[in-house]
């Protein structure tokens, strides 16, 4: 894909920092790179059954800076760890070893699977998005990793390819659990634009988010665990309640295809639990597809009726949600200038996304705090946010790199 090469004057002091510390580490210029974290405004736990999704990425980033060496060896830092990890890139076999450099490294060995053939480098690390909040750190790494490699090796793919392959080394080589949609979203995503996402396809559209209002993140600082949580469980029962629907009817090739009659008729052949998990996505996906229909009739009001609904149906249908979360929600629910909220990412804690009037968004962040922190004695994080640009290449302002 043609990743976009820009100038971004906000970004001016954290460009030179970012490559201030490479050269100082490594003694070599770099070339710079930025790719966005995401917030998934519906569409939850539809990914990996081919559903649809709708994210937007978020004015939070992961920087990478990769430079050359002579070696054949692979050098990653992260200033976010304070910690470097060394390999030899011929000799790289899928071995995670449980830290953050899985991400990363799962990176290369899912390119030299694409047989893209990666050269020796040093590739450093940094960035703002909070970390196991479910705004998918994990993806911006992989991608903005990608794209750094993918440059370094003067190669360029499909945007459809770097998602897949990111995705790739999420699932096979650090071993977590996720769909298509945070590794899409970091790379493909558009200003202004809220992303709709057909996770079989991988067909999408942008779709815009009327100018007056903000997406606010809270998070309710509830941590999940993708990889060794409760994340997999819920996948799992997804996956069985598809299992027994692609086996009973015909034309079922993924739960996205199935429909309430026909889980109505598997009921008694799957397990109380993946009846209701399925239940959840099936008619999540409906949602998505109203959701969309919403946007483009710029009814506001009934897309955050639909977040609701999604919310409810995540809650007790998906039974993913989490006490703390649901108070986010309601207290999110009686400011009016709040048309939907509902909790986002993989569950079990994590942060709601809600939908606000942009000129009230402060004031809703100061009063959702207040009563946050009054009912369960946490300091929520919150961000106002609107859709931003996906992954690109940070461009000197005179347009190189
Ligand atoms: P989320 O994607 O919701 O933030 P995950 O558990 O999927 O949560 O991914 C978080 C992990 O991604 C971190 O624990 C770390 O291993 C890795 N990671 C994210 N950002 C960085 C970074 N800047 N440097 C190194 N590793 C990172
Ligand atoms: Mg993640």
């Amino acid at each position: 894909m043609q990743f976009q090469t820009k100038w971004v004057p906000e970004m001016k002091i954290e460009r030179e920092q970012a490559l201030l510390m490479h050269r100082q580490r490594f003694g070599r210029a770099g070339k710079i790179f930025a790719a966005p974290a995401r917030v998934n405004l519906i569409g939850e736990h539809t990914d990996y059954t081919g559903g649809f999704v709708m994210p937007m990425a978020i004015d939070f980033k992961t920087v990478a800076v990769v430079s050359a060496r002579e070696d054949g060896r692979a050098v990653f830092y992260s200033a976010n760890y304070n910690e470097d990890v060394e390999l030899e890139i011929d000799s790289l076999e899928r071995a995670p070893g449980g830290g953050w450099s899985d991400y990363p490294v799962g990176v290369v060995w899912s390119l030299r699977q694409e047989g893209v053939a990666v050269g020796g480098f040093n590739l450093s690390l940094t960035g703002d998005v909070p970390l196991g909040a479910g705004l998918s750190s994990s993806a911006s790494v992989e991608v903005v990793t990608a794209m750094a490699l993918l440059s370094h090796a003067g190669m360029d793919l499909p945007l459809e390819r770097v998602a897949t392959l990111c995705r790739r080394a999420e699932n096979e080589y650090v071993g977590a659990k996720s769909g298509i949609m945070d590794q899409f979203a970091s790379a493909g995503c558009v200003a202004n634009r809220m992303m709709l996402l057909d996770c079989r396809s991988l067909a999408y559209e942008q779709l815009p988010l009327p100018v007056a209002e903000r997406v606010v993140i809270c998070n309710s600082m509830v941590k999940h665990a993708v990889a060794t949580g409760e994340y997999g469980d819920r996948s799992s029962e997804v996956e069985a309640g598809q299992a027994v629907l692609q086996r009973e009817r015909p034309g079922v090739k993924l739960l996205r295809d199935a429909t309430l009659e026909d889980l109505e008729a598997c009921r008694d052949l799957m397990s109380a639990a993946s009846f209701k998990r399925c239940r959840h996505v099936i008619t999540e996906n409906r949602r998505v597809m109203e959701a969309r229909k919403a946007l483009l009739a710029g009814d506001m009001d009934r897309f955050g009726a639909l977040m609701v609904e999604a919310h409810v149906s995540f809650r007790d249908d998906f039974a993913a949600s989490c006490e703390e979360v649901d108070v986010l929600v309601a207290i999110a629910m009686q400011q009016e200038e709040c048309f939907g909220a509902r909790i986002t990412g993989g569950g079990f804690g994590g942060c709601t996304v809600n939908v606000v009037r942009a000129e009230a968004a402060e004031r809703f962040v100061a009063t959702v705090r207040r009563e946050y922190s009054g009912k369960t004695g946490i300091d929520a994080d919150c961000f106002v946010c609107k859709p931003a640009d996906g992954a690109f290449a940070l461009a000197k302002n005179d347009g190189g790199y």
